[in-house]
């Protein structure tokens, strides 16, 4: 049998990092104190109202080896919270649907049969389902059947109903809803010191609680954004040094459908291009010393081609505010980034 307080202390944990959706909350806490996780989620709700963090929250959950389930100090926690967990694998779209295609699911199907690197499971965030065509499902379903104890497959959807019976009849089903003014407004004053009360509860209202869209109201100031984006950026540039042209798709690829993310990657990604551009001339006009990857970077790339780059990317991060559709604009990015 459960102890309430152990349930009570997981339910405060996610709820420091997630925002109402008591009941989802609750049933999560239940499921990570009782170390029975299922074989398979789907979460459903609109944009904005939290999938992608909730299903980071669940591989938590799956992973966490902290004396106080989902507390932060063990290293699956700390690497979830970064982003860089090598046990956390997305399934994107592409095409123009931006739908998971059949070879992905295939690529996963051999994937799955790698045991965990880190931690004792491997969950897979197979991300926007809706639009998955029916035989990229039965594909999915077949591996649904065959694969082994230690993975976890999260799917993230506007509804439900978009995806095979057959499928929803196999997953735990988690549905996100908007949350209360008042809860929204605290919780964003907690995680933006930023923002005053008046100002969060008024962006909350506005967005019908929608939390996302809250926080795209109020712009800026994001750290977890800017920890992903430095993430993404790092990936991309060891690619760049180096790795093959397939290394550096999958690390463009990593973008994933989060405009903001993209647009933070691309800064990012220049500031670290001029740096390189400097550094290789001989100077540093910054106090840190440059990293390993910048060096090598610098001296593999002319400085010309440097600055083409940083041309291009803010060219390419114009084309995000009229809405290019993200798969494009991820592999846009990764053929900018190899011309030599
Ligand atoms: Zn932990």
């Amino acid at each position: 049998m459960l102890s309430d307080v152990g349930s009570k202390t997981t339910v405060q944990n996610i709820s420091k990092i997630f925002c109402g959706n008591h009941d989802a909350v609750a049933d999560l806490a239940m499921m990570i104190d009782s170390r029975r996780m299922p074989h398979a989620f789907i979460l459903e709700g609109a944009d904005g109202l939290g999938k992608s963090t909730f299903a980071r929250i669940i591989a938590r959950g799956a992973m966490c080896t902290c004396a106080e389930p989902l507390s932060g100090e063990c290293p699956h926690c700390r690497k979830l919270r970064d982003n860089i967990h090598p046990d956390l694998i997305y399934i994107q779209g592409s095409g123009k649907l931006g739908a998971i295609s059949i070879d992905s699911v295939r690529e996963m199907r051999i994937n799955c049969q790698i045991a965990p690197n880190e931690a004792d499971k491997r969950v897979f965030v197979l991300e926007d389902c809706d639009n998955m065509l029916s035989a990229a499902q039965n594909a999915f379903l077949k591996i649904f059947e065959e694969s082994p104890p230690h993975i976890v497959f999260v799917m993230t959807c506007r509804s439900a109903m978009n995806l095979l019976t057959t499928i929803r009849s196999r997953g735990r089903i988690i549905t996100l809803h908007p949350v209360k003014t008042e809860e929204g407004a605290e919780f964003i004053c907690r995680t933006r010191p930023d923002v005053d009360p008046d100002t969060a509860a008024d962006a909350c209202a506005k967005s019908g609680g929608n939390i996302g869209e809250a926080l795209r109201f109020l712009g800026g100031g994001d750290d977890e954004l800017n920890n992903r984006a430095e993430n993404v950026t790092l990936g991309i540039i060891r690619a760049m040094c180096g790795g093959s042209e397939l290394e550096l798709a999958a690390k463009c690829a990593a973008i994933g459908r989060d405009r903001e993310l993209a647009g933070a990657v691309c800064a990012r990604l220049c500031e670290q291009l001029r740096c390189c551009v400097v550094t290789a001339a001989g100077a540093c006009d910054t106090l840190d010393s440059p990293s390993p990857e910048i060096m090598r970077l610098g001296a593999t790339v002319s400085a010309d081609t440097l600055i083409k780059y940083i041309d291009e990317i803010n060219i390419l991060s114009d084309w995000l505010k009229i809405n290019i559709n993200m798969p494009l604009f991820n592999t846009r990015l990764a053929i900018i980034l190899q011309r030599r």
